[in-house]
């Protein structure tokens, strides 16, 4: 069934989709808007519900007398299933935005709309723009016709040039807290409230990710050992590669192998989040590992980390030998060194989110050892453990933990020998034996 894409199925945002109807129906419409909110909130899914009630061709009011797209024109069918050629995602190649990519924009601007009224440009996200790429889109945010608008998404204000800002009608985003999620996710997925918890602390926190779970969220609530745990883990890293390389399989051309490799951190596998959350929870509640466990422990962690990124990189060899002659030698390498370091993120990305996890465990031990609303715990379903935890470790353990994470993660970023940072974290959380 293809998804629909108006203002009725956004969730949680009701206050920026007023301010954009709103701005709809009055014919006030702004020709660059910046939409600030927290990453996963539904900044994107706004975004798209704006674009189709934009170059919809009937656009419906409805029960409250709100206008939305109609849903079933050609516009709306295009909009829904990311055909629409006057709507176009401007992500990141690598870390940033290239001046390349806003020139192409700048380009396509000036052209009228091909089946649309408008020209949409969604920059996602604009904290990834360069300081030349700036300048190049206000250059083109400037000059562009009265058909064309631009919707950046941002986190905060702060991440786009004051003289982008001060051209931008500024939409804000609600962060919604634990408790809005999982309700949401049991009134809307029919889910018991076990299940909303698992959705929802698997995505870590993460509300778009639980949501897009939920549509066939699997429950499964069994406890494994720390040994079988990392097993598990080990494992589930090789089959989200298999998964990889499957989708890898069925792209035509390099530029959209380029494009989904730089995707990839965008893609979940459930059952590698399962896995994640627990092998975190066995270490979390520590139970005393033995000796020679962190240092093999973590070797083999990274081991099948490098394993896994170099397979989803290979799998993608065919494709470039197969293209090797249609494209100029500088462009053909350009593309091999993008997805080489596309994969390679994808690894270090891994090993990021295991340490994130593990920190959400600590956060959430620390709100019980204060004392705070068991509403408010990440891994509600797992309060048993966390109140354990908390008892045992106390306040200022637990912060020394989530500041050795925080410290761990920051390293990490700096490329920072992957593996001394992991054995460390292990020896200094995992409760070795004497
Ligand atoms: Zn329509």
């Amino acid at each position: 069934m293809q998804k629909n894409n108006n203002f009725s199925n956004i969730l949680l945002q009701e206050n920026p989709s007023n301010v954009l109807r709103c701005s709809f129906e009055g014919g006030r419409i702004a020709q660059t808007y910046l939409f600030v909110g927290r990453q996963s909130v539904g900044r994107r899914a706004v975004a798209k519900a704006f674009s189709a009630l934009l170059q919809c061709k009937h656009p419906v009011k409805d029960e409250n007398g709100k206008y939305d797209s109609c849903g079933i024109c050609e516009d709306c069918m295009r909009v829904a299933n990311n055909s629409h050629p006057d709507i176009r995602y401007i992500i990141p190649y690598g870390n940033e935005i290239k001046i390349d990519q806003v020139r192409e924009l700048q380009n396509l601007a000036v052209l009228k709309p091909s089946m649309g009224t408008w020209q949409i440009f969604i920059i996602d996200p604009a904290e990834k723009l360069n300081l030349s790429s700036s300048n190049a889109l206000l250059k083109t945010l400037e000059e562009a016709p009265a058909h064309s608008l631009f919707i950046l998404l941002a986190s905060d204000t702060g991440a786009v040039l004051p003289t982008i800002l001060s051209r931008s009608e500024i939409v804000r985003f609600n962060s919604p807290s634990h408790q809005q999620v999982r309700k949401i996710l049991q009134s809307k997925y029919n889910m018991t409230q076990e299940e909303a918890a698992s959705c929802y602390s698997l995505s870590e926190g993460n509300f778009g990710q639980s949501i897009v779970m939920a549509e066939d969220f699997e429950y499964d609530s069994e406890i494994l050992d720390i040994s079988s745990s990392h097993k598990n883990y080990l494992v589930k890293l090789q089959k989200f590669a298999n998964k990889i390389e499957n989708d890898f399989s069925l792209v035509n051309n390099l530029e959209e192998a380029l494009k989904k490799s730089w995707e990839l951190q965008n893609i979940n596998f459930q059952p590698l989040l399962e896995a994640r959350k627990a092998l975190c929870r066995s270490l979390f509640m520590n139970t005393g590992l033995p000796k020679a466990f962190p240092l093999l422990f973590s070797q083999e962690i990274i081991d099948s980390i490098d394993s896994a990124s170099a397979y989803i990189k290979k799998s993608l060899d065919p494709l470039l030998s197969e293209n090797k002659k249609s494209y100029p030698t500088a462009v053909l390498k350009d593309i091999e060194t993008q997805i080489s370091s596309a994969t390679a993120k994808w690894g270090s990305d891994q090993l990021e989110k295991l340490f994130f996890c593990l920190m959400n465990w600590y956060t959430d031990a620390l709100l019980m050892a204060s004392n705070a609303d068991e509403t408010l715990l990440l891994n509600l379903d797992r309060k048993e453990d966390i109140i354990i935890v908390a008892r045992v470790e106390g306040i200022s353990l637990l912060r020394s933990r989530i500041d050795l994470l925080e410290k761990s993660i920051n390293l990490l970023r700096r490329y920072i020998q992957p593996l001394l940072i992991l054995e460390n974290v292990i020896t200094q959380i995992g409760g070795a034996e004497a």
